[in-house]
C-alpha cells in the first residue's frame, strides 16, 4: 500500500460551478481566475477541463502565463498584476497576454513601445482597496492616453476589484461600483468588478467581464448560508485513511508538547497527513475531521507527516478507514476558521508534495 493521503479533484465539480457563473450572469464574460496554482488545484489540469467553456484565464503574473501557454492553453490570459518590467510586453504580444494595469509609469511605457500589434488592456481604478488602482482622479487622464495610443487594442476594459463583497451587509461594494460607473459614465468602456462574492451576491456587480476565482472550486465566499453560493460543489477532496489505532488511559496525552490530555479513556485514531501536506499546523485540538463518514475531532498538535484524531466512541473506525480533511463532506473554510484563517489559504499553499488525482 502507498501513502494513501491525496487530494482528488472533481473537475465535473469545477464544470459545474463555472457553470453557475454562467447561471447567474449569462450576459457577461466570465474569466476563470487560476493563479497560484489554480487555488492550489494544479494549473493545467484546471485550464483544460475548462478550456472549452471560458473566454479567458486570469492569473497573477507572466510566469504563470507562460506556464499556461507552455501546456498548450490558448486562450488570453488576463495577467491581474499587469508587467513589473518593459521586456515583458514583446512577450504579452508574442502570446496575447492581457494586462491589468494601474499607473502612469506602465501607461507610459505601453504608449513607447516598439510594438507590431496593439495589447489588450484593462485600466484597474482605486475604488477604496487602496492596494492597486489608479486614483479616481488620475483615471480620466491615463484612459485618455491609452485610448490615443496605437499600442493599445480598442476598448479599453475599466476595472475595480471589492474590498468586502464577501460581507453583504456592508455599504462599501455599492459605493465602489457606484464610483466606477459615474468615473467611466462618460466613456463607452466595458466594466469588470466582480470577483467571487461580487459574482455571487451583488448583482450590480455583474457587468461586462467578471473575474470568479474562489467559487470555481467549490467553497462559498461567504460565512453563512446563501442561496447561490449553497449551489457551489467542493472541488478538492483532501483525502487519507487511518494507519494507527489504540487506547488510552484517563489523564494520558497525545502528541508534541503533550498538549492533549485524555478525559476519560479514549480512542486515538494516526492519520499519515500533516503540515508538510498541507494541513495548517495551528488548527488546535478540536478542529473537526472527517472518519468513515463520521465527525471527529483532532488531538494534540499536528506534526510533519501525521495528525492524531479522538474517535472515541465512533462506529466501525479501524486501520484503512477513509479520512477526509476537507471536501464534499467538510467546508475547507469551516477547517480554516479553526486555524484562524481562510478557505483561500489553505487551497492556495497546498504543497507539490501531497499528490493531486484528476477525475473527470
Ligand atoms: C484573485 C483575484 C480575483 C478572484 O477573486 P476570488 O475572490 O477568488 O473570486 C479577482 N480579481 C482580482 C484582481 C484578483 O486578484
Amino acid at each position: 500500500m502507498t501513502r494513501p493521503s491525496q487530494a482528488l479533484v472533481d473537475l465535473n465539480a469545477l464544470r459545474h460551478n463555472y457553470g453557475l457563473c454562467q447561471t447567474l450572469a449569462p450576459h457577461s464574460q466570465n474569466i476563470a481566475v487560476i493563479k497560484a496554482n489554480a487555488y492550489g488545484h494544479g494549473t493545467l489540469p484546471v485550464a483544460k477541463a475548462l478550456a472549452p467553456e471560458v473566454p479567458a484565464f486570469a492569473i497573477a503574473c507572466t510566469e504563470e502565463a507562460l506556464d499556461l501557454r507552455a501546456g498548450g492553453i490558448e486562450q488570453p490570459l488576463l495577467l491581474l498584476e499587469g508587467f513589473f518590467q518593459a521586456e515583458e510586453l514583446a512577450l504579452a504580444e508574442e502570446h496575447n497576454f492581457w494586462l491589468m494595469i494601474e499607473n502612469a509609469e506602465q501607461v507610459a511605457t505601453i504608449v513607447a513601445a516598439k510594438l507590431k500589434h496593439p495589447l489588450t488592456v484593462w485600466l484597474k481604478v482605486d475604488t477604496g482597496m487602496h492596494r492597486l488602482g489608479a486614483a479616481i482622479t488620475d483615471t480620466p487622464k491615463l484612459y485618455q492616453q491609452l485610448m490615443a495610443s496605437p499600442n493599445v487594442a480598442k476598448p479599453v476594459v475599466m476595472a475595480t476589484h471589492l474590498a468586502c463583497a464577501d460581507e453583504l451587509d456592508k455599504e462599501m461594494t455599492l459605493n465602489q461600483i457606484h464610483d466606477l460607473e459615474s468615473l467611466t459614465a462618460r466613456y463607452e468602456a466595458p466594466l469588470s468588478i466582480a470577483n467571487s462574492p461580487g459574482l455571487l451576491g451583488w448583482p450590480q456587480a455583474r457587468r461586462e467581464w467578471n473575474r470568479p476565482g474562489y467559487m470555481l472550486y467549490g467553497d462559498s465566499p461567504f460565512q453563512g448560508s446563501h442561496s447561490e453560493a449553497d449551489k457551489l460543489q467542493p472541488v478538492m477532496s483532501f483525502q487519507s485513511a487511518v494507519i494507527s489505532l489504540r487506547h488510552i488511559d484517563e489523564g494520558e496525552t497525545v502528541g508534541y508538547g503533550a498538549t492533549w490530555r485524555a478525559e476519560k479513556p479514549s480512542t486515538i485514531a494516526t492519520i499519515p497527513v500533516g503540515y508538510g501536506d498541507g494541513y495548517p499546523r495551528n488548527a488546535p485540538s478540536g478542529t473537526p475531521v472527517m472518519v468513515a463518514g463520521q465527525r471527529a475531532s483532532l488531538a494534540g498538535r499536528v506534526s510533519m507527516d501525521l495528525i492524531t484524531l479522538d474517535v472515541t466512541g465512533l462506529n466501525s473506525v479501524r486501520i484503512g478507514s477513509p479520512v477526509e480533511l476537507w471536501g464534499k463532506n467538510l467546508r475547507v473554510s469551516e477547517v480554516a476558521s479553526h486555524a484562524n484563517t481562510i478557505g483561500y489559504e489553505l487551497l492556495t499553499r497546498m504543497p507539490a508534495r501531497l499528490r493531486r488525482v484528476y477525475q473527470d
